[in-house]
């Protein structure tokens, strides 16, 4: 090559470079509009052209900020018209203003001007028909997809009851397809409209009403605020740092930002908005760093200047200042806008972006939650299939994820105070308090202490107020006891004897049951009777008594005045004497008496009536006598068993058809429910009486309604309750019996809030302690082993002992039959004494001397014959003497 020639060269690649770095040096001015509060937006906005400008030496832009208040669209519009008239070599686009009020000011103005707009709001919304400039670029989702989206995510939720709290008439737009889901209008969706004043008292009535699940559509930075009670459903509520928040709650947030894309990690990495912390690589993006509106500034300003730059290369923008008044116009801004308008736009953080119709029509919507502190992608919905959501997740990694959530966690666990389930521990030293969970011990206690060893979390027990299992009131719509504690997520589990039922389970979830149980009832054996010694006499009333005693005198003297009328009581007292002169009559009061007592006591006697009507008078005494005497007996054996056993209930029908014996269950418990709500005409019933009953026969726990069945006068109370409490009970209570069998089955469950996500696991601990033998150990150690278990064993046989008679009840026969015995030996001596009294007069000895003459012989027992008396003796000859004297004159005559 000649020397000539490659001076040409050099001086043209000289020109041609010198040309390229003239070229490459243009810079242009973008103009943007911010509000005075919005700073990481336009952080954003500064960073992306920042970003430009390193890496493309063609081209550079430099920026020309407006800064505006957000009320005053006049002051805007001078603004906006000061900064075009200031900019000599004119703009290449206006960006902003990001939100209302002031954008259709700037929008119709670049519209004169030719100027393009870009802009990140969403005022559309408010006006979806609207006819779009040709100039204007927005890059916020479109209003339609973002409905849809939402809509999609909820309902993948399956939530069926929920709150939705929104900010203003945006929110509301944006959530229409939520609203639209099925359960809207069926009592399931309460819509509340909040601002900073309402949080408070909208929280506080969401809370009472048992709203479990909510959804937030209001400004991110209000989120703390409002969390403090709730779970949170937000494109921004994922850059709130929410791990300080004392909160139970799931939080599920969601956003358009990729939080495990490359190019968000350049966009957090190069523009350093919020906190500075070191980012290793692109799946560690903290969470707080990806905010919406700064994202789609970031795209916004890139998505512009590329197209820009790319039109650049095929040909060079002739951008000439344009002025308000509409004189003079850009002349660049249809081509750039229609170019920007038609390209599918990848490499951006807030998803591909399309336009359709000008509005942007592709959306990917990231469902993010959060469980303390650690932000994670759980499913995606994207517009290019807008009818499924997918997760994200693998089973393996949705299961690390929980038990990290769960080892992280300190599960509340509210419970209630109730023999064996949970109890306060007793201490040898009284003075001595314990604290927190060394408080407590019991069944339920111990389970949860198990599945916490085998899950490896901690947990506080507290005891819930009232003490209730809990019910739902359905005026106030609300729930109290443990289910109130789940449903307000004071706490994360609820464990005591809590059955499972539809209607608690249709407002939390349980775990499988660890018990199995049914509706029994409890009554008291029959108490050891009074001591009563003459319960012999109880089987004829003491009037009937009385009258056997008057009957007994009257027909004593009516058979000695009936056998003094009859002839044939008057005999002959000599029955050698076939003509005696008079007739003697036995039948004197002593006899009488005698004679009907003796046939009283079915021993009959050794003389009887010979006269007709006496004859007559003594059968009807007789039988008087049998029949008093047989019912006597019949009763006897009848009226001690049954006094003795007590009133005979043999299961809930028995109890139905009386109405004496009260029965009643604990107020507000699964046990009433079971009656309020049957359908069967014997529990309807029984139902029936206790409603109805006065006094109230509902009680307030299981000690008050054990303690009334107990002390209830003559067995007047049975209580109805579970029967794995009634074998707790009668276990160490021998007073105590369960009655009949069991009116249903079910079982107890751990409550915790609809989809926990530690609900599998626990399912899983407990179907493992059901399988190891744990629960049956626990069951075994509580029920039969502590606190004076197996008291009662030795009574089983008691049905028989029931029966047998026991002297306190017949020992009155002992009474009478010794006092008898006692009163004739007190006869015997007097007789004895009167009788020495009247020998000593006869014989003219002295008292002393016949005392002891006959205290002599009393003693020896061995002699049985006895000698007279010598006056008696010559009596009884000189009577003899008469006797024959007698004879011989009758005879001589
Ligand atoms: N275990 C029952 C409940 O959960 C108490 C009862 O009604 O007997 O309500």
């Amino acid at each position: 090559m000649s020397l000539k020639w490659l001076i040409t060269y050099v001086v043209c690649w000289c020109f041609l470079l010198s040309k390229k770095s003239v070229a490459g040096v243009k810079t242009y001015t973008i103009g943007a509009i911010f509000h005075e509060d919005s700073d990481d937006i336009e952080t954003a906005f500064e960073c992306a052209v920042k970003h430009f400008n390193t890496f493309n030496t063609a081209i550079s832009f430099r920026t020309r900020i407006l800064h505006v208040p957000n009320d005053n669209s006049f002051t805007v519009y001078h603004e906006f018209c000061q900064m075009l008239e200031d900019e000599e070599d004119g703009l290449v686009a206006i960006f902003g203003p990001p939100s209302t009020p002031s954008v259709d000011i700037i929008d119709s103005i670049a519209s004169k001007i030719e100027l393009p707009n870009v802009q990140i709001h969403s005022s559309s919304y408010l006006w979806p028909n609207q006819s779009f400039n040709l100039y204007s670029i927005n890059v916020h989702p479109g209003l339609e997809q973002l409905q849809i989206g939402i809509g999609k995510i909820v309902e993948s939720l399956q939530w069926k009851v929920y709150a939705i709290l929104y900010e203003d008439i945006e929110s509301i737009i944006r959530l229409q397809q939520v609203l639209r889901l099925t359960h809207v209008g069926k009592e399931h969706v309460v819509l509340r409209k909040i601002d900073p004043t309402t949080f408070r008292p909208v929280l506080k009535e969401l809370k009472k009403l048992g709203y479990a699940h909510i959804i937030i559509d209001y400004d991110y930075r209000y989120l703390i605020e409002i969390l403090e009670n709730a779970k949170a459903l937000d494109m921004d509520a994922h850059t709130v740092d929410l791990s300080h928040l004392d909160i139970l709650a799931n939080i599920t947030t969601m956003t358009i930002t990729d939080m495990n894309d490359k190019f968000t990690y350049r966009f957090v990495k190069e523009c350093d908005i919020g906190r500075t912390i070191s980012i290793n690589n692109s799946v560690d993006i903290p969470n707080t760093y990806v905010k919406f509106r700064p994202g789609l500034m970031w795209d916004a300003a890139n998505i512009f200047m590329n197209s820009f730059f790319e039109l650049h290369l095929t040909e060079n923008h002739l951008v000439t200042k344009a002025t308000c008044d509409g004189k003079e116009t850009t002349g660049h801004g249809f081509r750039l806008a229609n170019y920007m308008k038609i390209r599918l736009i990848p490499n951006t953080i807030t998803g591909e972006i399309q336009f359709q119709n000008d509005q942007r029509s592709t959306l990917v919507l990231h469902v993010i939650e959060m469980m303390h502190g650690h932000a994670t992608k759980t499913a995606v919905w994207s517009s290019a299939n807008p009818e499924m959501v997918s997760f994200v997740r693998s089973e393996k990694e949705q299961k690390n994820l929980i038990d990290l959530y769960i080892k992280n966690t300190t599960f509340i666990v509210t419970s209630k105070t109730g023999r064996p389930y949970l109890m306060y521990k007793e201490t040898e030293d009284p003075d001595e308090v314990l604290e927190g969970n060394d408080a407590f011990e019991g069944f339920t206690f111990d389970i949860i202490d198990h599945i916490s060893k085998m899950l490896n979390f901690s947990y506080k027990f507290m005891i819930t107020a009232n003490n209730k299992h809990g019910s739902y009131d359905k005026e106030k719509k609300t729930w109290d006891g443990l289910m109130g504690d789940i449903l307000n997520r004071r706490a994360h589990l609820g464990i005591c004897d809590l059955t499972i039922t539809e209607e608690r389970r249709s407002a939390v979830d349980f775990s499988l049951p660890f018990m199995t149980l049914g509706i029994s009832i409890l009554y008291s054996k029959p108490k050891p009777q009074e001591r009563d010694i003459f319960a012999f006499m109880d089987p004829l009333d003491p009037v009937v008594w009385l009258y056997i005693i008057a009957a007994y005198i009257s027909i004593t003297l009516s058979m000695y005045f009936l056998t003094r009328l009859a002839p044939g009581d008057w005999e002959n007292p000599n029955p050698n004497d076939p003509d005696p002169e008079e007739l003697e009559n036995i039948w004197d009061l002593k006899n009488s008496s005698w004679l009907i007592l003796g046939s009283t006591m079915s021993q009959g006697s050794d003389i009887l009536p010979k006269g007709l009507s006496s004859r007559m008078g003594i059968s009807m005494w007789w039988f008087f006598i049998l029949i008093i005497s047989s019912s006597y007996t019949a009763n006897l054996s009848a009226f001690l068993t049954t006094s003795r056993l007590g009133p005979n209930i043999e299961g809930a029908e028995s109890l139905a058809s009386q109405t004496k014996i009260k029965y009643g269950t604990l107020n507000g418990g699964s046990t009433q429910s079971f009656f309020k709500q049957s359908n069967y005409s014997i529990y309807q019933r029984m139902w029936a009486q206790m409603s109805q009953a006065k006094p109230s026969v509902f009680v307030n726990d299981y000690a008050e309604g054990i303690k009334r069945v107990k002390t209830a006068k003559n067995q007047l109370y049975a209580f109805i309750m579970e029967s794995s409490s009634i074998e707790y009970e009668t276990e160490r209570d021998c007073e105590l019996k369960q009655v009949g069998g069991r009116l249903d089955s079910k079982g107890y469950g751990i409550a915790m809030p609809v989809n926990a996500p530690y609900r599998t696991a626990i399912n899983s601990c407990i179907l493992k302690m059901q399988e190891d033998g744990t629960l049956r150990g626990l069951k075994e150690k509580w029920w039969k082993e502590m606190h004076g278990g197996g008291a009662c064993k030795e009574e089983t046989d008691s049905s028989s002992s029931d029966m047998k008679l026991a002297l306190d009840n017949i020992g009155g026969v002992f009474v009478v039959l010794f006092s008898g015995v006692g009163i004739a030996c007190l006869l015997a001596l007097a007789e004895f004494f009167w009788n020495v009294y009247s020998v000593s007069v006869e014989e003219h000895k002295s008292y002393k001397q016949i005392l002891i003459t006959e205290v002599q012989f009393f003693l020896k027992v061995w002699k049985t014959k006895k000698r007279t008396y010598e006056v008696s003796r010559s009596r009884s000859n000189l009577s003899n003497v008469a006797e024959v004297y007698s004879t011989l004159t009758k005879k001589e005559d």
